[in-house]
């Protein structure tokens, strides 16, 4: 969404005292839009991916490596083609959470031909070269989940310091200045979520216990400035987090994908579901923060934690006095209800949501499986208002409903059209962790696409409980979850019919089990998607292309290619200075950063993580000839 509103952001107590009249009119433009858009049909196969950058900027005679408080600067450059010529771009740009982001999307949606899937790569590598252009010397633009020293001593550039007692973190570590600062809504959001949850956030990561570190491990926080409140949130053995940036400062890769229709869009929506945790694993990336290695291998529950804006009464610790509910996860998490008819048996955690705005839906004509989905997303309050927007038209405004929409930052995204566009019923899926080359966001992108396509003409059943899928989220997040981990999945993905004991329907399986299949068990993900294309007529380029991508994701899953996380610990431990103590130097990081820059311009191979032919066919454009005469449009 980008620049979602624009203006003079509410403080704190004035935002409370909205926070119904957001929630009544949001309902209500909700109930008009969908009164309005619920019969739309016919809208094709349309899907784009967002890449999240970092800019790091390198200091080479000091070896350092520190995140570069510049993408203000580059934003705005990179956005004024948009502004000159929005329908002729090859790329959009939107601002993200850090100071240090950016977000890059295609300029335009691709479609239903598979020739798009050779075009995915190369725009990928367009736009990382259209902001590379405008860096500084030093400079460079990093697809990294997350910074592995973001937070740690000295790690920005210009140099920044924590402000434990003013501005939105008060954090020990991230200072203010990391904070993208040129929409106001990132520091509003950081303050009002401090501010509502009645505290500073908390992240508490297990410490990788490597043989020199001393334990317990407990940092002596007072010499930061803390007040006694982050000794008393700071779990031993733990490295400890006190601010959103340490969340929304990373970055990951989404994808969003139009249905023919808002049942189509459920059905998707719901499917997916369970290939959240799944493709969270395969493509873990973050086991680095603050400096330290970790025992956690993905960002997931950091952000989670990183946002929650739940008052200690939600969350359970006090008894409800001013609060409404105890709420059992943060605004960030994995969803928590299916919206499908087929779905609603495997909704089996129970849904916290208002009965009066739950009535109110199904009073207006929505279904119980939708209303009950919205009155859950409304369960929160606004956390970021700006006094321009506060009354609307509810007859063609959507502010409202996207405020609460857009907080609500879950595995998937439900995304009805916007008004007065000619854009249909969407999903959005979220889970996956950004990789090192835009090979690898180019095999991640056109996996998960495949497997929409196969879903819906194999008309498979992937779903689980939700609390299943709940465990597996958990699950996916253990260092080395790929070769360790097993996870709940269907067992016959194939049988649609709803009878028996739903205990029955699902069983354990490896990461590789579920993608490369387990004979005589289970047929994979990887051999479907491959049957699905035999009975497609693709080019030899783009056939050339998605086989690259399929072999690349077999082989993560396998375990022959390490994932990004498992080769990042390799790469430190592996480091000469590093002294078994989990600690990452500023010439640690500054060794790593390098080799993944040298990785990612083709300097170095790295055959352990991208296997040994990455040779790329992908190309900018799909010749017309093609787009009129391909006989391998993908059935919708
Ligand atoms: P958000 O940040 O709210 O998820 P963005 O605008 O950043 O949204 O990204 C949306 C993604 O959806 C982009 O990849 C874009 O190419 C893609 N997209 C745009 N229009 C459509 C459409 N009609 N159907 C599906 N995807 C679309
Ligand atoms: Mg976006
Ligand atoms: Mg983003
Ligand atoms: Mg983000
Ligand atoms: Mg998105």
């Amino acid at each position: 969404m980008g620049l979602l509103s624009e203006g003079s952001p509410l403080n704190w107590e004035e935002t409370k005292k909205l926070s119904d009249h957001v929630r009544k009119h949001g309902i209500i433009q909700f109930i008009n839009l969908y009164k309005r858009l619920r019969d739309r049909e016919g809208d094709v196969l349309k899907w784009g991916d967002e890449v999240e950058y970092i800019l790091v900027k390198f200091n080479d005679s000091e070896k350092t490596a520190k995140v570069s408080l510049r993408a203000e600067k580059y934003l705005s450059q990179l956005q004024e083609k948009e502004h000159n010529d929005p329908s002729n771009v090859k790329s959009l740009w939107r601002p993200e959470y850090g100071a240090y982001m950016i977000e890059g999307t295609p300029g335009k949606p691709y479609g239903g031909l598979l020739a798009h899937f050779n075009v995915v790569e190369a725009n990928m590598q367009y736009r990382r070269q259209e902001a590379t252009k405008l860096l500084e010397p030093g400079e460079v633009l990093m697809s990294l989940t997350n910074f592995p020293r973001l937070g740690a001593d000295d790690f920005t550039d210009p140099p920044a310091f924590p402000a434990p007692y003013f501005g939105p973190s008060r954090s020990l570590f991230f200072p203010n200045e990391a904070i993208f600062s040129g929409h106001p809504r990132f520091k509003t959001l950081t303050r009002n979520i401090r501010s509502r949850r009645g505290e500073k956030v908390a992240i508490n990561l297990p410490i990788y216990k490597d043989k020199n570190i001393k334990l317990p491990f407990k940092e002596d926080l007072a010499t930061l400035g803390d007040d006694g409140t982050s000794e008393k949130a700071a779990k031993e053995n733990h490295v400890y987090m006190d601010a959103m940036g340490f969340g929304m400062g990373c970055c990951c890769l989404q994808l969003t994908f139009q249905a023919c229709n808002i049942e189509e869009a459920r059905t998707l929506y719901d499917q997916l579901t369970p290939l959240c945790p799944i493709m969270l694993a395969l493509t873990a990336a973050s086991p680095f923060y603050r400096g330290y290695i970790t025992d956690v291998d993905c960002r997931w529950n950091v952000i989670s934690c990183s946002v929650d804006c739940r008052t200690a009464e939600e969350r359970g610790l006090e008894p409800l006095k001013e609060n409404k509910f105890h709420i059992n996860k943060s605004r960030y998490d994995s969803i928590d209800s299916y919206l499908s008819e087929q779905g609603d048996r495997y909704n089996d955690v129970p849904l916290i949501y208002d009965e009066n705005i739950f009535k109110q839906l199904l009073d207006n004509g929505i279904d119980r499986l939708l209303s009950q989905h919205i009155a859950h997303l409304f369960i929160r309050d606004t956390v970021s208002l700006f006094s321009e927007k506060v009354q609307q038209n509810d007859l063609e405004d959507t502010d409202h409903f996207e405020n609460i929409q857009s907080t609500n930052w879950q595995t998937m995204r439900f995304k009805p059209p916007p008004s007065n566009s000619s854009i249909g019923w969407r999903v959005e899926f979220r889970p996956c962790e950004v990789q090192i080359t835009d090979f690898e966001n180019a095999a991640i992108v056109c996996f998960v696409v495949l497997l929409t396509r196969v879903i819906l003409s194999y008309k498979l059943n992937l779903l689980i409980p939700i609390s299943k899928v709940d465990e597996n989220m958990a699950r996916a997040q253990k260092k080395d979850a790929v070769k360790l981990e097993k996870f709940w999945f269907k067992r016959d993905i194939t049988c649609n019919t709803q009878q028996g004991d739903i205990k029955d329907e699902f069983t354990e399986y490896s990461i590789d089990e579920i993608v490369n299949g387990k004979e005589g068990t289970f047929p994979g993900l990887i051999p479907l998607v491959n049957s699905y294309l035999s009975s497609m007529d693709a080019d030899a380029d783009t056939h050339c292309t998605i086989q690259r991508y399929i072999k690349l994701i077999q082989r993560r899953a396998s375990g022959e290619l390490l994932t990004t996380a498992s080769w990042l610990r390799q790469e430190v431990t592996k480091h000469p200075e590093y002294r078994r103590d989990s600690i990452i130097s500023q010439k640690i990081n500054y060794d790593l950063l390098k080799k993944i820059h040298d990785i990612e311009t083709n300097k170095v191979s790295c055959p352990e993580l991208l296997g040994p032919c990455t040779i790329s066919k992908t190309s900018e454009t799909v010749p017309v000839a093609m787009t009129k005469a391909e006989n391998c449009s993908i059935p919708h």
